[in-house]
């Protein structure tokens, strides 16, 4: 039975690889930080049978504790301060997550592997906001990097470590490049979650509008669900190497307020939508779109889901849970 260990479990990406990792056979380890974490029930109740271990990737000598508990052949690092926006009002924090956090758990790996180091392998959750302000159209996996925030900037650093630690010690490490991927599981501060769940309450009388940003944007946005097995494919080469993964389309915030509205049956969302400087970054990363030749070419992987089925399926998701919770909220006296 292959053994995984994942940071960042509690997340998106975190529960959709548990669950791929667990159907393939796995045992699945998965590192969780704080105390009594309120995301543990949700791990334990979506990846039945998961070892949760207790470790922080601030925390060397946590990680080191972790891997020697876990053992793992495969190991996923998708823990991060992942909010580009928070990114700037906690850059420091930030910076020890995202950036550093890689740092450590390569030598957590490093150090408990003794003598041979390309035993275990390695997946850093890279991101499109290393290309920032974009060179080139589509980005590809030599596009040069401009990140825009300190979010970008400390994958940036988590991306040429994983590629240093590759060169320098002939370990097992992949970075992949994933563009925006999204599910009914994102966190509700991302604009395609806070679209839907705003959509879904407006429709229910439960919300008048929603206040967002800078509507111009444009992100190459997928399915989650498919995200996750890209990484898989990516430990199970021959050769380790870092892969773009996008769908090759770009829409901007405006379609995707046109087709979340649009499954609720409302034709002009203008009434509905509101802009706050409050929602603007101090600076935009304004368009980005993948080519991800290489991983279709390579690992044999091709999105599932188009950007409408994404946008729908996350409406319908939030239009179940709000009809759920206000369900309740009626029966509780
Ligand atoms: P990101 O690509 O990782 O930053 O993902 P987000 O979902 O946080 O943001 C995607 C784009 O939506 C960015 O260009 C934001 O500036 C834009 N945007 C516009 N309004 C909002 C908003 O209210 N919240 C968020 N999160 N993003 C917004």
């Amino acid at each position: 039975m292959p053994r995984a260990l994942i940071t960042g479990i509690t997340g998106q990406d975190g529960l959709y690889l548990g669950e791929l990792l667990t159907a393939k056979g796995y045992e699945v380890f998965g590192l969780v930080r704080g105390q009594s974490n309120p995301k543990i029930a949700t791990v334990e109740r979506i990846i039945p049978g998961v070892q949760l271990l207790e470790g922080d990737l601030t925390d060397l000598s946590s990680l080191i504790g972790a891997v020697e508990i876990s053992q793992p052949d495969e190991v996923y690092n998708l823990g991060a301060i992942s909010f580009v926006g928070l990114s700037w009002k906690q850059a420091e924090l930030t910076g020890e997550t995202t950036g550093m956090g890689v740092l450590r758990i390569l030598e957590a790996l490093r150090i408990t592997a003794g003598n041979d180091l390309s035993r275990v392998r390695f997946y850093q959750a890279s991101s499109s906001e290393m290309f920032g302000k974009v060179r080139e159209t589509p980005q590809r996996e030599t596009t040069p990097f401009h990140p825009r925030s300190p979010y970008g900037v400390s994958k940036t650093f988590g991306h040429y470590l994983t590629v240093n630690y590759r060169e320098s010690y002939g370990m097992f490490a992949c970075s992949g490049m994933l563009f925006n991927h999204e599910s009914p599981r994102r966190g509700i501060e991302f604009v395609t979650r806070k679209i839907s769940r705003g959509v879904a309450r407006i429709a229910l009388g439960l919300q008048d509008s929603i206040t967002l940003g800078n509507l111009e944007s444009r992100r190459d946005w997928g399915f989650a669900g498919d995200y996750v097995d890209a990484m898989w494919r990516m430990l199970q080469q021959d050769e380790p190497d870092d892969y773009v993964v996008a769908t090759g389309e770009t829409h901007s915030i405006r379609e995707l307020l046109d087709v979340a509205f649009t499954r609720v049956g409302i034709d002009d969302w203008t009434p509905y939508v509101r802009q706050d400087p409050r929602f603007f970054r101090p600076a935009e990363v304004d368009i980005l779109v993948g080519d991800a030749s290489k991983a279709r070419d390579v690992l044999g992987w091709k999105p599932t889901v188009t950007f409408r089925e994404l946008v729908e399926m996350m409406v319908d998701a939030d239009l179940e849970l709000e009809r759920e919770s206000a369900g309740q909220a009626l029966t509780v006296p």
